[in-house]
């Protein structure tokens, strides 16, 4: 495939007839195609055919369309939208159709992208050390491995024969290419040489083709306590992350990204306002990577909308994110993407859709939000990838949605909770109390624990699961209480009921909170995890028979040295500390009764 976004050669077809915002109407277009790329005026301003009727069609223009007006030329590229992938596709910083805002910015002066400026997405001077693991002779097909080539310090490149491509190798070389020159040949069935460089296109509105999809079964680790723990996303999972305006979906997601078991982190931002968007742009590049002690973004790729760019490119930066996702999935990686909110790309379709004078569905989003916003996480995934010996690579895709006052019955929060089986509710009654992450533990779900309970058995303890479901009916339980308690008071409560009370908030405080901003907090290994919550379980287990019994004086409870210690339980970072915790729990809790009686 030879499509590029950022063509010179394009010939003039069409002539505008009609210009509102974002979008143009042109004629004579009869001989283009449906998602056809174009380029719009003499401006040459990037355009993509959404809609064609007759000789007429509508175009998206990912540009700023002043001064573009009727009778101006429409020329065509015959090719679709797609993305360049090859190496040098991380630490980049792209806008939603992939033009790589350090070029812009260099070229225009500004974040803020001038018009008609055609910026590569990759260097193509750049020499890469290709190292060949195929030979001349080898029979291949579509995604099998050609070479590999050291893109960052964190990931080897693996470049692959295209999807749709097969035959024997006549020709592969190892040595210092660009990502333009040939590194290999193969011959294919009919008898065609197909030359191979390292870049390669797909169109970005076309999921990559895959062996298979894969059961997911292992869960996605991000170190956080709520997520691991009370709601886990699988890797290759979908998720969702709805929350009113501060309740923490900016920081939730930097943290699994910084911190989750995947390779590599792609993610797409599109800003609320522009300072929002440049808050991530100046931050991103210095968080580091705790494995590597190497900046995240050596394994990253930043997609970047602001409020200032055009409402088409952020319409595409989703499908260019996520095709870039797929790609190193393809690869055989753990990919996960992060899109920070969803609700600004649901509303760019919107806004295209009211122009394109379609019939507007709820709220006037257009009748296909829900087909559009299914289509994109349905990407998500474990696979086999294509190739003669798939490799497993997974992509996990977790969005964020900022419901206008938090109405999670509005269209974009609805549409995403159909097709997503986590899902964590950003409370904002929580972030007001300090109470980080903001993740409600009793409105959010995850509909993957089925699937990793056997990894749990295997991999963190025989009794990992049934911990878990223990804490999360003493949290439910506890919101039962806390009603009567303020109908009635504390008094009427009794003694067990005040247990449940006290361990139910020691899995909020000393469980749940957790400071994203404090290196030593913010990452808990999934082992330790499950030691602390035993820990705070072994209250309520060993407590419940000792403060039933009769005339028990609950404070004495509380006197426990382990009861005053459990705060800082969670600064050990060593399985036998909590194993001596638990005994001490233990005794002390016998010792209750031998002076109790
Ligand atoms: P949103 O993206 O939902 O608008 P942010 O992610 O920007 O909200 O979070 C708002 C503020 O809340 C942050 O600046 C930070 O002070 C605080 N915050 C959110 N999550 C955490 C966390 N896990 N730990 C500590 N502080 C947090």
């Amino acid at each position: 495939m030879t499509n590029t976004i950022n063509t010179q050669e394009a010939t003039k077809a069409g002539e505008i007839v009609r210009v509102t915002g974002p979008l143009v109407r042109a004629n004579g277009m009869s001989s283009a195609k449906l998602y056809e790329l174009v380029k719009v005026s003499s401006e040459k301003l990037l355009g993509e055919i959404i809609e064609l009727n007759g000789d007429i069609a509508s175009i998206q223009v990912y540009e700023d369309t002043t001064g573009v007006g009727p009778g101006d030329p429409v020329f065509r590229t015959g090719k679709t939208m797609s993305v360049a992938l090859a190496p040098g596709l991380l630490e980049s910083i792209y806008d939603g159709v992939q033009r790589p805002l350090k070029a812009i910015e260099e070229a225009s002066g500004s974040v803020y992208i001038k018009r008609g400026i055609d910026a590569e997405a990759l260097d193509k001077n750049k020499k890469w050390d290709f190292k060949a693991v195929a030979k001349v002779g080898d029979k291949v097909t579509g995604g099998d491995i050609l070479g590999t080539v050291a893109e960052t310090k964190l990931i080897v490149h693996k470049v692959m024969v295209p999807p749709h491509v097969s035959g024997v190798i006549t020709n592969i070389k190892s040595g210092n290419f660009n990502i333009t020159e040939t590194i290999a040949e193969i011959k294919t069935e009919s008898g065609e040489i197909e030359v191979v460089a390292m870049l390669q296109y797909w169109p970005i509105r076309e999921p990559r083709p895959k062996n298979k999809k894969i059961f997911p079964s292992e869960p996605l680790l991000t170190g956080g306590r709520s997520i691991d723990t009370l709601f886990p996303i699988a890797k290759g999972g979908a998720g969702c992350i709805p929350g009113p305006f501060g309740a923490g979906k900016t920081v939730t997601q930097q943290s699994i990204s910084k911190y989750c078991n995947a390779e590599v982190i792609v993610y797409i931002g599109c800003g609320e306002r522009g300072n929002e968007m440049t808050e991530v742009l100046s931050e991103f590049p210095h968080l580091i990577d705790p494995n590597s002690g190497e900046p995240l973004m050596k394994r990253t790729i930043l997609i970047a909308n602001t409020s200032n760019m055009p409402v088409a490119a952020r319409e595409a930066s989703v499908y260019t994110g996520i095709t870039i996702a797929e790609y190193y999935r393809d690869m055989g990686y753990n990919v996960a993407l992060m899109a920070d909110s969803t609700s600004r790309w649901a509303e760019a379709m919107r806004e295209i859709s009211g122009r394109l004078e379609e019939m507007p569905g709820e709220e006037g989003y257009p009748a296909y939000l829900s087909s559009r916003t299914a289509q994109f996480y349905e990407r998500a995934g474990v696979v086999e990838t294509l190739g003669s010996e798939g490799r497993q690579g997974s992509l996990t895709v977790i969005g964020a949605v900022s419901p206008p006052g938090g109405d999670l019955s509005e269209p974009v929060s609805q549409s995403t909770l159909r097709v997503t089986k986590t899902f964590w509710s950003l409370d904002a009654g929580l972030a007001y109390k300090k109470h980080f992450p903001s993740i409600n533990w009793l409105g959010s779900y995850s509909l993957y624990v089925d699937n990793l309970l056997d990894f749990w058995r295997e991999n963190v303890a025989p009794d990992f699961a049934n911990i878990r479901k223990q804490a999360m009916e003493l949290l439910e339980k506890e919101s039962k209480l806390l009603e009567i308690v303020r109908l009635v008071g504390m008094e009427s409560l009794s003694n067990s009921d005040k247990l449940t009370l006290e361990v139910a908030r020691m899995i909020r405080e000393d469980f749940l909170m957790q400071n994203a901003f404090d290196p030593s907090d913010a990452y808990m290994p999934i082992k330790i995890q499950y030691n602390l919550l035993k820990s705070i379980v072994t209250f309520y287990n060993e407590g419940l028979p000792v403060v039933t019994t009769d005339e028990f004086e609950f404070s004495r409870f509380k006197q426990m040295s382990t009861y005053k210690e459990i705060g800082r339980l969670k600064e050990k970072r060593e399985v036998s500390d909590y194993e001596n915790f638990i005994s001490r729990v233990k005794e002390e809790i016998k010792a209750l009764t031998q002076t109790n009686a």
